[in-house]
């Protein structure tokens, strides 16, 4: 047909409108969303009839566009994926998965009226912090805590209240730089306090720190380097010599620990990671670390130490702004619960799960994903081999986790091109390439994704 049939041929929107299927979809989509998808869809039927690239078309092909396009502007721009890297705690993917528990938590405490600011004991205005301290302290064993939205937000808050207009002493060997947004000596003009650096990259000393103590001096800094290791010749301060050094001058001891382990890794094979529990009793005033790293929880930031520092901390101003919200407060209470019993933490918060369950286990899950693959597409080349996975999240980055990864390939398209088509599956599949293979890492993928990954790949090959 020629141009000017074909576009005389194009249907208008009212017509459309009189299509069962769109009339269908309209029940269930907002009427602007069905009408801009039919307008888009009849823009391209007409572009590609301008640019030659149609020589003919039906009806259906026409509403099979429209029902692509409006379940498309239908999802939401923040959706879920199928994360196949086998980094666990994957910050450009949303770091850590909630609990059942957790998410539990906040539908309720978001499709209700709850009692965020309100004490039900008294009937008087409540604060929303008051519902994790309890839990805080019993897992940790500090004497007060408090929670906001993250863990920048809780560095900065400290020295805003414990350093503003002083200096914080800090070892050169700890000014890291965490994500490429977190950086410590940034976080620390904001909030006011003077960065004092003390000692070299690699080795400081107690006398480095002592030396440089002054009436101006508001804390010690600690920060924990989360996301690397520096080996060889180095000297670090330990945390009992600092806080010595703290007590004799009356000045705080702070530390970040960023990723915020609350249970011993060492008992399950991993190199040891220093935990909360353990810089609170070796006596450092007040730690910060992150929700959603080890934790396993929400993003926030959760603040712990001596009720007269968490008292000072709680009347800051600042608070107001980088206040928690419910929602997050829900997940987190949920999360830490499980901490009360390390068994169940470890089973049912799915970053630890992630982390620690057994590499034999994911090889019987690759086997039976390999299977429904094959099933589905029998001319896909799948092969099971053995990898390893990453925690992420600039935590334990030497740690390698021995895991079971599918590799895929095919003939018809390069690793690139599938691992494009993965990327942009209407339920995102994000893997790795190496050789040109897909790998597909069992460690970060749940059973339930099973049959999305193999209709995937069904309906890309
Ligand atoms: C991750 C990290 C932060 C930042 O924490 P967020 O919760 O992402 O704000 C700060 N300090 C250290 C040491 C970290 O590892």
């Amino acid at each position: 047909m020629d141009n000017k049939s074909l576009l005389r041929k194009l249907p208008k929107i009212d017509e459309l409108l009189k299509e069962d299927i769109v009339s269908e979809k309209m029940k269930s989509i907002l009427r602007p969303l069905v009408i801009d998808a039919l307008r888009e869809t009849i823009d391209k039927f007409r572009n590609d009839i301008l640019n030659q690239k149609l020589e003919d078309f039906e009806r259906e092909d026409i509403l099979n566009y429209f029902i692509y396009l409006v379940e498309e502007k239908n999802t939401p721009r923040l959706k879920k994926v199928i994360n196949g890297t086998g980094v666990i705690i994957h910050t450009n993917l949303g770091r850590s998965i909630l609990s059942r528990e957790a998410v539990q938590n906040v539908l309720t405490a978001s499709e209700n009226f709850n009692n965020l600011e309100y004490n039900l004991e008294n009937g008087e205005r409540g604060s929303r912090y008051s519902h994790v301290e309890g839990i805080i302290k019993k897992i940790t064993g500090a004497e007060a805590a408090m929670v906001v939205n993250n863990n920048a937000a809780a560095v900065m808050l400290v020295l805003s209240t414990l350093c503003k207009d002083k200096e914080a002493i800090v070892s050169r060997g700890q000014l890291v730089e965490i994500g490429g947004s977190f950086r410590v000596p940034d976080v620390m003009t904001f909030s006011g306090a003077k960065l004092v650096e003390v000692g070299t990259t690699n080795r400081t000393h107690l006398y480095d720190y002592e030396n440089n103590i002054s009436e101006d001096t508001g804390v010690f800094l600690k920060v924990h380097t989360s996301n690397f290791k520096i080996m060889g010749f180095t000297e670090e301060v330990s945390i009992e010599e600092l806080v010595e050094l703290g007590r004799k001058h009356h000045i705080p001891v702070v530390e970040d620990i960023g990723s915020g382990v609350l249970i011993d890794f060492s008992k399950y094979g991993f190199t040891y990671e220093p935990t909360v529990q353990e810089s609170l009793k070796k006596g450092i005033d007040v730690v910060t670390f992150s929700g959603d790293k080890m934790l396993g929880g929400p993003q926030a930031g959760i603040i712990a130490g001596k009720k007269e520092y968490i008292d000072r901390i709680k009347k800051n101003q600042l608070t107001r702004a980088l206040r928690i919200d419910k929602m997050t407060l829900a997940a987190l209470e949920g999360t830490l619960k499980y901490y009360l019993d390390e068994q169940q933490a470890v089973l049912n918060i799915p970053t630890l799960y992630m982390i620690l369950s057994s590499k034999e286990e994911h090889k019987k899950r690759a086997a039976r994903l390999k299977n429904k693959l094959k099933k589905a597409v029998p001319h896909v080349d799948v092969n099971i081999d053995t990898d390893f996975s990453m925690v992420g999240g600039g935590s334990m980055p030497t740690e390698k986790i021995q895991t079971y990864v599918l590799k895929i390939k095919n003939n018809n398209y390069t690793a690139k091109q599938l691992e494009e088509k993965l990327r942009k599956n209407n339920t995102p599949i994000i893997a790795r390439i190496y050789n040109e293979e897909i790998i597909l890492d069992l460690r970060t993928v749940f059973d339930r994704d099973f049959d999305t990954i193999t209709e995937a790949f069904k309906n890309i090959m």
